[in-house]
């Protein structure tokens, strides 16, 4: 029997437990995640901002997980590659014939003086409901405060999450200013961007959209301006200083740090795979999702790091698996992105999908076609009493 390890339950290391679980033939099928739920982090910024519970974006592992996976929820600490094993916080260590090393992002400081101590990320459950208390109560203490920087958030990055956080924020504001009787002209919202360009990823009139409809609801944008600094309640750039108690970090993800431990060669904790997933030199080691940097042969760039591809890494895991147990070679990765869609808010948004041609969408009849995408995920990877209970 071989003995397949797991590490992760986010969008790619479910996915291949699910799959691999189907045919279970001639092996063992272990996961091993911190927590013992998995979270949808595509909609991490909805818990931020508090449009959504953390019940509604998460579901228990071992509710979705078939019989024959084994779960061990403890945290990986190492992963010891040349004796096959993986040292945990708590267990003692695993070890493994074919390992699936899926164990997901952190936030990204590149290096920032006081980013670490002073920015509110959104990178897992906990984050972001410490981000929706903070902004709670840094808005209700202004009640007795009134200093004006309680009434103002700044969000750092004008990448997805930024946006997307955006979007659900300047929804909820009327909530929250009749909840904690605010005085609306008073909000202050800023978004500072490094790059010239906000949502660089769409086209231009896509990503003008997005911006118009935040300013058009509040929001500042201040692009080609890269953060330098944070002190407390205050951004740093190099010719400006912004002030506010509430300062979101959302300046984009790297690996998890076990990468590094563990001795990988890896740039911001992701490891160049080849073009079977694997690892060099170590075929039955797969690394998938946004711990592993996939080249993209049209463009000689590495693939964003979306939940889309992560998705579509574990198919080929899964098949590539099973495969070299069953003693046949593993197949190439290719990968055809769907699209991108970013949300701005629960009803409004921007889209490039690529199905059946090239389609640019804006406006309401995006907010539908993000439901869709997460139901779609929920469905894939739980099951339908899941994707119904998340409404
Ligand atoms: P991102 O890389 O998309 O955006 C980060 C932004 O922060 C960039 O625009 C960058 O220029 C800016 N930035 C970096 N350093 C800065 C500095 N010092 N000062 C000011 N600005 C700075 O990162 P993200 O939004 O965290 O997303 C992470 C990944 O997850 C991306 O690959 C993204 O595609 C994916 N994602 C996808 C979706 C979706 O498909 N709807 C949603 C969220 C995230």
């Amino acid at each position: 029997m071989a003995n397949v390890l797991i590490l992760g339950a986010g969008y790619a290391g479910l996915r291949v437990a699910k799959l691999l679980a189907k045919h279970p033939q001639q092996m063992t099928i272990t996961i091993v995640n911190d927590h013992p739920y998995h979270y949808e982090s595509t909609q991490l910024h909805e818990v931020a901002v508090g449009t959504r519970e953390p019940a509604d974006i998460t579901f228990s592992l071992r509710d979705v997980l078939p019989a024959n996976v084994a779960l061990v929820v403890d945290t990986v600490t190492k992963i010891d590659r040349d004796d096959q094993r993986v040292e945990l916080a708590h267990h003692d260590p695993l070890s493994y014939d074919y390992l699936v090393n899926s164990l997901g992002f952190e936030s990204e400081t590149f290096g920032i003086p006081g980013a670490e101590e002073n920015g509110l990320p959104m990178i897992d459950i906990d984050t972001a409901v410490a981000a929706r208390k903070h902004l709670e109560d840094t808005l209700a203490h202004y009640s007795t405060s009134h200093d004006p920087d309680d009434l103002h958030i700044i969000v750092c990055g004008a990448g997805f999450t930024s946006i997307e956080y955006l979007g659900d924020l300047v929804h909820r504001m009327p909530q929250l200013i009749a909840a904690y009787h605010l005085p609306a002209d008073q909000i202050k919202i800023d978004c500072i961007e490094a790059m010239p360009k906000v949502l660089p990823m769409f086209s231009q009139d896509l990503a003008d959209y997005a911006v118009h409809y935040l300013e058009s609801h509040g929001v500042t944008f201040h692009t080609s301006t890269p953060i330098t600094k944070i002190d407390p309640g205050v951004v740093h750039s190099k010719d400006t200083s912004y002030t506010a108690h509430t300062i979101i970090w959302t300046t984009g993800v790297q690996g998890s740090h076990v990468i590094t431990d563990s001795g990988y060669d890896q740039k911001r904790n992701r490891v160049v795979v080849t073009n079977d997933l694997s690892v060099k030199d170590h075929p039955h080691e797969f690394v998938i999702g946004d711990v592993s940097a996939v080249p993209d042969p049209a463009s000689g760039r590495m693939y964003p790091t979306t939940a889309q591809i992560a998705v579509a890494q574990a198919d080929t895991a899964a098949h590539n698996i099973r495969a070299l147990i069953n003693g046949r070679t593993p197949s190439p990765f290719s990968f055809q992105s769907l699209g991108t869609v970013c949300s701005l808010g629960p009803t409004n948004g921007v889209a490039e999908i690529n199905f059946m041609g090239h389609w640019k969408l804006k406006g309401k009849i995006v907010g539908p076609l993000k439901k869709i995408v997460n139901d779609r995920s929920v469905l894939e990877l739980a099951n339908v009493r899941t994707m119904l209970a998340s409404d």
